[in-house]
């Protein structure tokens, strides 16, 4: 984090905004706040520069837009410039894909994504992966253990994940990344297929992002999570009832 406030940057919301993943840095700014961290909520659109920032957010999207988006991103160059200089970035689904080597678009034809993620995504065979997710958090994230992670997919890439890259999770329910993972890691970049915002449902990821934005090696000050966990547990319990009851997922 360089100057006074943390600036987190909502990464073309007018392309990549399909899914309500803005409301991932709108999370990361007000657990900041609440914190008395000096943050900057910025919305970068895509007719114009990408701003220096400290923490990106980068979400969902359709085909055509997320093509649109990874053409702009890799030529402003802002991003990959930033991650080489500390900053955080948080990819979700579309974000995710274009944070990685490779992704299709909508004629299925690769399309060159950001490089900072060793994956790559190919269109998957199967249906659409569609519905809740229950994710088990593995080890690659260093120090600070996570809960069981909560979100929901919907998305037809089928990401493989290269050695350049450790998954985030097991997935339990849904598809994730398709071969029994889900997500992926490679320093202070973090891709995910996640909605809800994913940063709603899981505060601890959110604050875990948060403290490598400042630097911060000890864990945050708590906050009053009591709604966001009822959010958890009734999300958790709709995934378990469907389980017990034979419905589909979604
Ligand atoms: N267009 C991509 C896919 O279907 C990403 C979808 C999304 O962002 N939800 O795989």
């Amino acid at each position: 984090m360089s100057g006074s406030a943390l600036r987190v940057v909502v990464v073309y919301p007018d392309l990549l905004g399909t899914y309500g993943d803005g409301g991932n840095a709108l999370v990361l700014a007000r657990r900041a706040a609440w914190r008395d961290i000096p943050v900057q909520l910025i919305e970068a659109t895509s007719d114009g520069p990408i701003p220096e920032g400290d923490l990106y957010c980068l979400g969902g999207g359709e085909d055509g837009p997320q093509v649109r988006a990874a053409e702009a991103i890799r030529s402003d160059g802002t991003i990959v410039r930033a991650v080489g200089s500390g900053a955080v970035v948080l990819a979700v689904c579309a974000g995710y894909q274009i944070a990685g080597r490779s992704f299709p678009g909508a004629d299925g034809r690769a399309r060159p994504g950001l490089g900072l993620l060793d994956v790559d995504t190919v269109k998957g065979e199967g249906p659409r992966s569609v519905g809740e997710v229950v994710a088990e958090p593995l080890d690659g994230l260093g120090d600070i253990a996570l809960p069981t992670l909560t979100g929901f997919e919907n998305h037809g890439g089928v990401t493989r994940l290269g050695p350049g890259v450790v998954a985030l999770a097991r997935v339990t329910t849904g598809n994730g990344n398709g071969d029994g993972s889900e997500g992926a890691r490679a320093g202070r970049v973090l891709g995910t297929y996640l909605h809800g915002p994913v940063l709603a449902r899981n505060p601890a990821l959110a604050d875990l992002l948060l403290s490598w934005a400042i630097g911060s090696t000890e864990p945050l000050a708590a906050l009053d999570d009591g709604e966001e966990e009822a959010l958890r547990s009734e999300r958790l319990h709709a995934v378990s009832r469907s389980r017990f009851t034979g419905r589909a997922r979604s």
